[in-house]
């Protein structure tokens, strides 16, 4: 098999599954960079207020992996400050700020407000879209998401088959109080907004301050029947879900 077959990444997740089953975060990261997919993976990651755990954790491993960080345009100024802030803290040295593009963004939401209307096809405009020809060329891609984020993700499995890509969750079972002992243990800064009550932090105009004891997610998009952006459905799915 090989991982350039494109329709063989569904057997290769299993593969992947197996084989790494008892391997912890850190050992799994390693061998997807430098083992597995070298050269052809990326780390997609928020900036928001877990990501720093991935980011050390590569950082470690290959400060020169490509980081992707979609700039929607709708962002907190904090989360763009964070993100060059941890970037230089921890020593990245391939971020890549990937935007929508220009003239869609015209066509589509030439007032701003799409997310008002339309959140599900503002949401593919502005991060789908952008992150599928981000990810042009790579064949696996690294993802913060957990279980404990409830939801769609509580089954979330460390490896899936998404659109012929391997999508690779290494903290799919981590709770909240290791998230948190690993910010203490390596002394990583935390997102500014954190402290002020946003526990899940996406774009402005869709993201609220979570109740307390709520779930990590409950402020995103609330009053909404919508839970998550859309970039880990398929393309397919995610136009669908947008009627596009
Ligand atoms: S989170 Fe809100 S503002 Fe951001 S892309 Fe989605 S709908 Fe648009």
């Amino acid at each position: 098999m090989s991982f350039l077959d494109p329709d063989l990444s569904g057997p290769w997740a299993a593969v992947l599954a197996d084989r790494y089953a008892r391997a912890d975060s850190v050992s799994l990261l390693r061998a997807m960079i430098l083992d597995v997919f070298p050269g052809r993976i990326t780390l997609v990651s928020s900036f928001g207020a877990e990501s720093a755990v991935l980011l050390h954790m590569v950082s470690r491993i290959d400060p020169d992996l490509p980081v992707v960080f979609i700039d929607t345009g709708k962002l907190f100024g904090e989360t763009k400050r964070y993100r060059d802030q941890l970037t230089r803290h921890l020593g990245l040295r391939n971020l890549q700020i990937i935007t929508p593009d220009p003239a869609r963004l015209k066509a589509q939401d030439p007032d701003g407000m799409l997310f008002s209307r339309k959140p599900d096809a503002c949401c593919f405009w502005r991060k789908v879209e952008p992150l599928e020809r981000a990810l042009a060329g790579y064949g696996a891609w690294i993802s913060g998401r957990k279980q404990f984020h409830g939801g769609a993700r509580a089954d979330l499995q460390r490896f899936e088959a998404v659109d012929k890509r391997i999508k690779i969750s290494p903290l799919a079972g981590w709770t909240r109080d290791q998230i948190a002992a690993y910010f203490t243990a390596h002394d990583l800064p935390p997102h500014p907004l954190e402290g002020e009550g946003y526990l899940s932090i996406g774009c402005m105009p869709c993201t609220a301050r979570a109740e307390s004891g709520a779930s990590v997610r409950s402020g995103r998009w609330q009053g909404l029947d919508k839970t998550e952006c859309g970039i880990h459905l398929s393309l397919s799915e995610a136009r669908k879900r947008a009627n596009l």
